[in-house]
């Protein structure tokens, strides 16, 4: 009948009257009680409780019937049987009362009346009146008259046996509608808990599922592609990831509204599950952009047709009769791949295919380049190999000595990079500088170097020696708008006054990138006290007009004419050119690249006397510097040389073209 069925009003053995028969009924009758109180804790419907009302009608008919014709024997015309037949008569009549009441009242109220009624008449009546009778009755099957057997029962009843009627009664009575209580809480508790287990199924679907399309989202799309992936890999399978985008969704957005666009994207996402069927999956990721995984895909062959019917998906989408022009990029990436993936990089690599679909014209698909993808990967991580090299001082700077050759004076050094690095040893600038072209480290790279040089100036100065270093400084450092400001602050923090110690190379190619900016910067540079000299001159193709406008100091002849001049008499030419030029507008040139004493000969020949190359010392750490400058000489054959008359120079010119030929 009742589910979850309790003994509310657990059998007492006080209830015990000693008459076997009539215990056994009373038993019964108490398991009834115990069935409308469970209807009362937990509210069952009206039906039942009805059922419960025959049940004990008919029940209680039945045992006042068996029990009275036990009375009858005994109590023949006596009072108290009389009085015990209308008790029983008075029940009943309640009884059907309180049924009949629902008609008139809520059932929930007659059933806890019923309750509360039938509680405290069975308790009362099965310890007092049932009790009596029967011990009158056991008395009287001992061989008492009526009399004394009622008069032996009243003494049984009297004394402490009365005050323990008293005490189980009441106890009764609080402990029943305790347990109610308590069973009403239970049953409210029970209806929380299902509330509130509803409410999570409903919130673990919405964070696993779209709500608008009912497909999985990002979310549970990465859980299963672990899953396949990892199933993949056992059978030696593979698998496609599309990443699917609507092109010109927007235009659907703002020209129908949203409702047409989440239509759309019903429709779609309805036409790639069939197309997929039960073996493939589509997640919707936001917006128009969906994720597809093709099963048994094992290379590009096998994943063609699949795309072709892709590309198709959105083609005739209709909308309120009206025909939507909209077509699908498409990313794709495969696997299994040669190197151990996760999920969530599967995903990126199919959104960064899409996105070159998307730039390459839309309406079409494009395969994930893994080389491609390497060399992005390469950089990111040579920068950060960069960056934490510069927090834990993998730099240094080395020092390269220039010198006059035709007077034997070093007339100073050039600040070159380089990079300890703990894995690949010394490195050179061409293998770093590069990578962090035009990004911020380019310009914390250049401050690093400017603050090194400066305070190894400072040391250099302070034990006398006051030669001009130079500090190659890279354009996009030179163009920044503080650049001059942060150069004073710098030049301020040393004792010394630096400044017109420090000279700053700037290559050709930079300073023509934005003239007027690089000219401004060295003529305020100039006023600190610090020069410039273009470097690499004659690779930037400066024109006169440019020469004139760079107010530099110097000019540093690339290394390439002046170690090709020897044999080739291109180089020589330009280089005899940039010798005129420079004298012409009054700067000071510097020949770098000076490998050989031959170089260094033609140089002076030439009326170039300043030099910097691996003939005259290589780059070198800066505690080398001072014991290489003690001991230096500049070459007999160079001291004093004396520059050859332009005859002379014509005459090598044509040598060195006759050799050439
Ligand atoms: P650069 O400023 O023209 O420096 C001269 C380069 O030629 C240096 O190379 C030097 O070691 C090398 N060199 C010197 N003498 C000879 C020679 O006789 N023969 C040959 N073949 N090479 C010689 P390095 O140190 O590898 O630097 C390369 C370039 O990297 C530099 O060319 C400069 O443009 C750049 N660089 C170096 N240090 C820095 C720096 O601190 N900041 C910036 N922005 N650029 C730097
Ligand atoms: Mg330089
Ligand atoms: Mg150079």
């Amino acid at each position: 009948m009742l589910k979850n069925s309790i003994d509310i009003f657990p059998w007492n053995d006080n209830f015990n009257t000693g008459l076997f028969e009539i215990d056994e009924q009373h038993r019964h009758l108490v398991r009834l009680l115990n069935a409308l109180a469970t209807h009362v804790a937990f509210r069952s419907d009206a039906i039942q409780l009805n059922e419960i009302f025959d049940a004990l009608t008919a029940y209680t008919v039945y045992h006042f019937t068996a029990e009275e014709a036990i009375w009858a024997e005994f109590f023949v015309e006596d009072k108290e049987y009389r009085e015990h037949h209308a008790v029983h008569d008075r029940f009943v009549q309640r009884l059907n009362h309180l049924k009949d009441s629902q008609k008139s009242r809520p059932s929930d109220q007659v059933a806890h009346e019923a309750l509360d009624f039938l509680a405290r008449w069975l308790a009362s009546h099965i310890l007092e009146k049932d009790r009596f009778m029967a011990y009158t009755v056991l008395a009287m099957k001992q061989g008492l008259t009526l009399a004394a057997a009622k008069a032996q029962a009243h003494q049984q009843m009297s004394g402490t046996a009365r005050t323990l009627i008293d005490i189980i009664l009441s106890l009764y009575s609080v402990l029943s509608s305790n347990t109610l209580w308590l069973m009403r809480e239970l049953e409210e508790r029970n209806r929380v808990e299902e509330a509130f287990r509803e409410q999570r199924r409903r919130l673990e679907h919405m964070a696993r599922f779209d709500p608008l399309t009912g497909l999985p989202n990002r979310m549970l799309l990465t859980e299963y592609l672990q899953k396949i992936m990892n199933r993949v890999v056992e059978q030696h399978g593979g698998l496609a990831l599309v990443c699917l985008d609507l092109d010109g969704f927007k235009v659907v957005n703002d020209t129908y509204g949203y409702e047409t666009g989440d239509r759309v994207l019903i429709v779609l996402a309805e036409r790639m599950e069939c197309l997929l069927g039960k073996d493939g999956r589509v997640a919707r990721l936001w917006g128009d952009e969906f994720v597809l995984v093709l099963p048994e895909v094992m290379g590009m062959d096998s994943c063609v047709p699949w795309l072709s019917k892709l590309l198709m998906i959105a083609s005739g989408v209709v909308d309120d009769g009206r025909s939507l022009n909209l077509s699908v990029s498409l990313g794709v990436t495969l696997y299994p791949q040669r190197e151990e993936i996760t999920p969530s990089s599967l995903l990126r690599q199919a959104d960064q295919a899409l996105y070159q679909a998307k730039l390459a014209g839309k309406k079409r698909y494009h395969i994930f380049d893994m080389v491609q993808d390497h060399e992005v990967r390469g950089h990111l991580e040579n920068l950060e190999q960069i960056r934490q090299g510069l927090d834990h001082q993998e730099f240094m700077l080395f020092y390269q000595p220039k010198v006059n050759l035709r007077s034997g004076q070093v007339i100073g050094v050039e600040a070159l990079i380089r990079w300890n690095h703990p894995q690949r040893g010394l490195l050179l600038p061409g293998e770093f500088l590069h990578l962090i072209q035009n990004h911020s480290l380019e310009l914390d790279l250049g401050n690093w170097v400017l603050d090194t040089a400066l305070t190894q100036m400072e040391s250099w100065r302070l034990q006398g020696m006051t030669w001009v270093t130079s500090v190659n400084v890279s354009g996009k450092q030179l163009q920044q708008p503080a650049f001059v400001a942060e150069l004073t602050n710098r030049l301020a923090q040393h004792h010394h006054d630096l400044a017109s110690c420090l000279e700053l190379e700037v290559l050709e190619t930079s300073a023509l990138e934005d003239i007027a900016q690089v000219s401004g910067v060295i003529n305020e540079c100039m006023r600190l006290g610090v020069q410039f000299s273009i470097d690499d001159f004659g690779t930037g193709y400066s024109s006169l007009s440019y020469l004139k406008r760079l107010p530099a100091r110097t000019l540093k002849i690339d290394q390439g004419f002046v170690q090709g001049m020897l044999q080739d008499a291109d180089d020589l030419a330009i280089l005899v050119g940039i010798l005129g030029l420079a004298n012409a507008f009054h700067k000071n040139v510097i020949a770098e690249g000076v490998e050989t004493l031959a170089h260094g000969e033609m140089l002076l020949d030439l009326g170039c006397d300043e030099a910097q190359g691996y003939a005259i010392a290589h780059p070198m750490p800066a505690d080398e510097i001072m014991d290489w400058v003690t001991h230096w000489q500049s070459p007999p054959s160079c001291l004093h040389r004396p520059v050859c008359s332009r005859e002379e120079v014509s005459l090598r010119r044509q040598a060195v073209k006759d050799v050439q030929k």
